[in-house]
């Protein structure tokens, strides 16, 4: 546009720093530019198509992408994903999607069913986390964590991620702490192994749910291309900042990964590594688990943190609003969400 190099980081920053979602709020840039900008060019960010409200404090936003030549059910729709923001002390945390669906078909989560439709761009990615931020720009806490944990297995679309996440982490940018910043994988091994030479990198969790080949089989079927011994060899390998953990996760389903022996045998995997583990009580939706028994959960921790791992135990945010871990598969078939009423805009008081 002929204009100085410096109105470039200036436009970067009214963008990613400040979240100003259209040009005429931009109030660094001279209005002749804003008007200039407005005219030639367009800030394309997903459309907030509903957004539902938790009793908890949660939103779930449904957004549907700009490309209409994505197809959902075969339809001509274009693709919608979701994000989730979830207030808590002095911090909030965003959950955002990377594909919209997932090919991965972990058979407790129910984004699996919708397969995947496509990949989010990197701007597709960012703008959760700027849509979210915006639009509780008057109430936001001093932190903000992002966790790629929504739709979609972040490693398999890895540079539009990586892209995302440069701009996230850049302090001239988002400038989140890389600590904040939390990228969650079923275990693709080859994409942990290039994560592991990035100069800028989130910290990984690693979506384990198993302690044998048998039982990581039967549910997530990524096990057998990437078996536990492969996983957990990059696992050792992965060069750890000082003050970092890698942390593992694990769904647990009741009477099927929950027992005694499931959390000693996940301790022996665990030899080793800098590591703790997030219990996550399965979450009902419309599949054919059951949620584990408070004993078993509260039994799975101690076992673990008696052989020396950290353990804690994460009950999901958003329930009411199937915002919650594998509840994530509005679709156009809206099978999951067609019970729940959207909240009419503007909200009502909390
Ligand atoms: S748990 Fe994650 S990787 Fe597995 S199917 Fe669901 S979205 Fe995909």
């Amino acid at each position: 546009m002929g204009e100085p190099a410096y109105r470039g980081s200036q436009l970067y920053h009214a963008l990613y720093a400040e979240w100003r979602l259209d040009f005429a709020s931009m109030s660094n840039l001279p209005a002749a530019l804003r008007q200039r900008l407005a005219n030639d060019f367009r800030i394309g960010v997903p459309q907030i198509s509903q957004r539902f409200r938790s009793s908890d404090g949660s939103v779930r936003y449904l957004l549907t992408l700009g490309d209409a030549s994505a197809t959902q059910h075969g339809s001509e729709a274009p693709a919608r994903v979701e994000a989730v923001f979830m207030p808590s002390d002095g911090r909030q945390t965003i959950c955002i999607s990377t594909q919209a669906g997932c090919a991965v078909d972990c058979h407790f989560c129910l984004t699996a069913q919708l397969g995947l439709v496509r990949n989010l761009t990197a701007g597709e990615i960012l703008a959760q986390v700027l849509i979210a931020l915006e639009d509780h720009r008057e109430s936001l806490k001093p932190r903000t964590n992002v966790v790629l944990m929504g739709q979609g297995e972040p490693l398999l679309n890895y540079e539009p991620v990586m892209a995302a996440l440069r701009i996230m982490l850049d302090p001239n940018g988002m400038a989140l702490a890389p600590r904040h910043v939390t990228l969650s994988t079923s275990g693709i091994v080859p994409g942990i192994e290039r994560l592991a030479h990035e100069k800028v990198r989130p910290k990984l969790a690693i979506s384990l749910n198993a302690s044998t080949d048998e039982e990581r089989d039967a549910i997530m079927p990524i096990n057998r291309r990437y078996p536990l011994t492969a996983l957990l060899a990059v696992c050792r390998k992965y060069p750890l900042r000082p003050w970092e953990r890698l942390t593992f996760e694990h769904v647990l389903l009741g009477g099927f990964n929950d027992s005694p022996e499931d959390a000693r045998r996940v301790a022996r995997l665990l030899v080793g590594l800098r590591a703790k583990v997030n219990l996550i009580p399965w979450n009902p939706g419309e599949l054919p688990y059951r949620p584990p028994t408070a004993e078993r959960v509260n039994e799975f921790r101690d076992v673990l943190t008696a052989k020396g791992v950290p353990t804690f135990v994460r009950y999901s945010r958003g329930q009411d609003v199937c915002a919650a871990c594998g509840q994530l598969a509005l679709s156009e078939a809206g099978s999951v969400v067609s019970a729940i009423a959207p909240v009419p805009e503007p909200w009502p008081a909390a």
